[in-house]
């Protein structure tokens, strides 16, 4: 385990455990012994952003290597000379993931393939009845001809060798069959599923995976796009059926909106075993690797990205909030130290709670009774019904408020006034904490335009 993974030391809210989810044992289940075969340069170069120069690709392979993933896929050499030159750039790089090119299962692009230095070669063909009209023209008997033909010669170079067909959920399933039975006896190292235009739903997926788990004896790698919004939990139907490779990209990119994103994979997988995924990938270093492809492809990381959106662990409601300081796990199923994320707690909003706000005073050093801690609560909520407010602005109203109640205490008992301060969570009403200077800010705040929100408060 990397040290960024360590826990922190124990803290209260740190000991708590995650439940464990019910979960199931299944024999031909691969959600816990399965490899990521990364393909933000090959499937991610089809992104309609994406243009890589070599720089860049060789910066990407080394950081999803030192990420973990077992394979980095390439774009096919065959593409262009750029294409070819990169290709061998990267199988030079010495990286511990195993390189893998895309092509067509085709004689004249394996024979180029094989020659830039790279670990295996994944074969691709079109097996739907569209394609095989509308694309390349073949039918099954000469696909499987020339399949096995480009497999045993990238056998006899000593490279892996993954055949694929594309589309293979509108192919037709005898055919689909009977093809992976000849190429598994010809010693292909995987057969692959490709759900190419994002039509498949998780059953069909276990379905299909789990009938050519019978039929085959290699390993199976799946590749689903994401047009439906299936595409991570495709992924984890094909490893609950059997399936051992599944193919990611950073942020999801690729051809239309994507394939299964590597970060939402983990995360998927994290709550299946996180110590297996732990153990494998170093997953605090996900933001870097999203923000290096989001930068070269221009885009955001979306608000809602899988661990790394903004508010992927930020908790607004009273009552979460309450939970979640008491014990994170309650409405946490991640945990943002192990992705080397912060929990954030948004306090300055009308949905805020006491609880929240106790927290905010306790980190910014402010003792308050609770009875003080629900006034002040209250004056939140209420200039947070006008607008949301930022940190800033409710730590000002925090202090504010404080030295309010600090000097009525004084003025009241000055020989004890910190002592009690500090102490008391048992003397609610005790003390009238006028705060005029919050009520001010309140009358200040109804006369001006709402203007744009910042609602997070970090918690240590
Ligand atoms: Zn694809």
């Amino acid at each position: 385990m990397a040290p960024s993974q360590k826990q922190p030391p124990a803290a209260p809210a740190q000991t708590h455990r995650v439940p464990s989810l019910v979960k199931y044992e299944d024999l031909l289940s691969r959600t816990r012994d399965f490899s990521i075969i990364e393909s933000t340069l090959r499937e991610g170069e089809q992104f309609s952003n994406a243009f890589f120069d070599t720089e860049t690709k060789i910066a990407i392979a080394k950081a999803l290597d030192d990420f973990g993933v077992e394979y980095i896929e390439l774009t096919s050499p065959v593409a262009s000379e750029q294409s070819l030159a990169d290709c061998k750039a990267i199988c030079q790089l010495g990286l511990k993931a195993k390189i893998l090119t895309h092509v067509r299962c085709h004689m004249d692009d394996a024979k180029i393939a094989v020659e830039t230095g790279v670990d295996g070669l994944d074969l691709v063909i079109g097996t739907s009845s569209l394609l095989r009209e509308f694309s390349h023209g073949k039918d099954m008997a000469y696909i499987e001809k020339q399949a096995v033909e480009v497999i045993n010669f990238v056998k006899s170079k000593g490279l892996e060798v993954r055949f694929s067909s594309e589309d293979s959920f509108r192919s037709d399933l005898v055919d689909l069959l009977s093809l992976y039975r000849v190429v598994d006896k010809a010693g292909v190292d995987r057969v692959g599923i490709a759900d190419t235009v994002g039509c498949a739903d998780p059953r069909q997926v276990y379905d299909l995976v789990r009938t050519l788990r019978g039929v085959v004896s290699c390993d199976i790698e799946c590749h689903f796009h994401n047009d439906t919004g299936c595409a991570i939990a495709n992924a984890y139907a094909a490893l609950e059926a059997g399936a051992t490779h599944i193919d990611t990209s950073v942020l999801g990119i690729g051809e239309r909106n994507g394939i299964t994103p590597l970060g939402g994979l983990c995360a998927r997988m994290y709550t299946a075993d996180r110590e297996y995924v732990m153990g494998k990938y170093k997953l605090a270093k996900l933001r870097d690797i999203e923000n290096l492809v989001a930068e070269n492809v221009q885009i955001q990381v979306p608000f809602n990205n899988y661990i790394t959106g903004y508010c992927a662990f930020t908790h607004k409601a009273g009552i979460h909030a309450k939970a979640i300081l008491n014990n994170p796990s309650t409405y946490e199923i991640l945990k943002p130290e192990d992705f080397g994320m912060t929990r954030y707690v948004s306090i300055g909003h009308r949905l805020t709670g006491w609880n929240a706000v106790k927290n905010r005073m306790v980190q910014l050093g402010l003792g308050l009774t609770d009875a003080e801690v629900k006034q002040v609560t209250a004056q939140i909520k209420e200039m947070a019904d006008i607008r949301p407010l930022n940190i800033e602005e409710v730590d000002t109203l925090l202090r504010k408020f404080h030295a309010s109640a600090e000097a009525e205490r004084i003025r009241l008992s000055p020989s004890d006034a910190s002592l009690h301060a500090r102490s008391s969570n048992d003397n609610e009403g005790t003390l009238t904490a006028p705060s005029p200077t919050a009520t001010d800010a309140v009358n200040a705040e109804k006369s001006r335009l709402p203007a744009p929100a910042d609602v997070s408060a970090a918690l240590a």
